[in-house]
């Protein structure tokens, strides 16, 4: 069992950055108001997710490590209208099994908080502990027994360069979020958690980047855009930039890094991108998310509408922003 659980991690835990991601969006869906993200060694060291929301239940605890113990989905037709980001429950058992993990929790309600030790899947330990209410997950010693993972691995630095970029995005997801992104000895990202995407924005990307960014927003019946994207001026060479979000979820997507080029289209010079933090809102059964098992792919079902749509909007707020100069 431990082996197929193996094999399944892989495709929900193929690298630090996915477990990073995968605690950020359950503390999330638990209504965390703080999150607290401390790594080590590029992520294979330790991981550590640290939350303020609702916590797990005791008598839920050890059945949360298990495979598709998921609390989100009652009956399968839920998925068409689904609005917390984790679905399937297979993060944690996933992690669980190619790692040393530890969950200490304690809900508001509870009196006592609980601490429950897996290694590579198997349960070691569950301890009644104090602690504050929320949870804590720690992981360390990522892919210790899944050694063809481990080697497939990059440096460390550029493993941690992935997690803070995606930290990046995940707190720019959630501006009214305050996120921390720790390094031994150093905060490397700090959010306000204010509600304000601009200061978010002036947090993760400095303070003279927000300043070159423009606010887009539209909405109509079953649409909202909404966000920041950069003044023409201000471009980089590559995508690094494109930020995208939908319904609260971190994706990315093809049709919308083509939309954003059409929307500046002879505003900035060809092979150039723009720096833009688009979010959508629409409904759950407008599009499918479950097309990848790292749920970073989106597909619209109205695909050519959609990326219009976004171009347009894009392209009438810049046009009203500042006087252009075309290329
Ligand atoms: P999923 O998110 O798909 O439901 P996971 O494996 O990621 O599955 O998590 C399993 C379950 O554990 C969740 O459904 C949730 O009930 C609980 N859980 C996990 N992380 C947290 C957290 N940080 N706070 C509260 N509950 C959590
Ligand atoms: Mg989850």
């Amino acid at each position: 069992e431990h082996c197929i659980n193996q094999i399944a991690a892989g495709e929900v835990v193929e690298r630090p950055l996915s477990v990073v991601k995968e605690l950020v969006e359950n503390a999330l869906d638990a209504g965390a108001r703080k999150i607290d993200i401390s790594v080590e060694g590029g992520g294979t060291a330790l991981i550590r997710v640290k939350d303020d929301g609702a916590g797990i239940l005791a008598e839920d605890l050890r059945l949360a490590v298990l495979p598709h113990a998921t609390s989100k989905i009652s009956a399968i037709t839920d998925l068409d209208d689904l609005r917390t980001l984790g679905f399937r429950g297979e993060a944690l058992p996933s992690i669980a099994s190619v790692s040393k993990l530890s969950i200490m929790t304690r809900t508001p309600d509870d009196v006592a908080g609980q601490e429950l030790k897996v290694e590579g899947g198997t349960f070691l330990s569950m301890t009644e502990i104090g602690c504050p209410p929320g949870t804590v997950v720690t992981v360390n010693d990522l892919f210790y027994n899944t050694p063809a993972r481990h080697k497939f691995l990059r440096s460390a630095v550029t493993e941690f360069g992935w997690i803070s970029d995606m930290v990046g995005r995940l707190s720019l997801a959630r501006p009214d979020v305050a996120f921390s992104l720790r390094h031994p000895n150093n905060i490397l990202l700090h959010t306000p958690g204010n509600g304000s995407l601009i200061e978010a924005i002036a947090a993760v990307s400095g303070n003279d980047a927000a300043r070159k960014m423009l606010p887009i927003s539209y909405q109509d019946e079953s649409l909202e855009i909404s966000g920041y994207v950069s003044m023409p001026e201000h471009v980089r060479s590559s995508r690094s930039g494109l930020t995208f979000f939908v319904n609260g979820r971190v994706i990315r997507s093809q049709l919308m890094n083509q939309a954003i080029k059409d929307g500046y289209h002879t505003l900035i010079p060809a092979n150039t991108y723009p720096v833009c933090v688009i979010s959508l809102n629409l409904p759950p059964s407008d599009y499918d998310v479950n097309v990848h098992p790292a749920k970073l792919e989106i597909k619209f079902k109205e695909e050519k509408n959609l990326s219009r749509k976004i171009a347009e909007v894009i392209r009438k707020n810049l046009l009203d922003g500042v006087p252009m100069r075309r290329y």
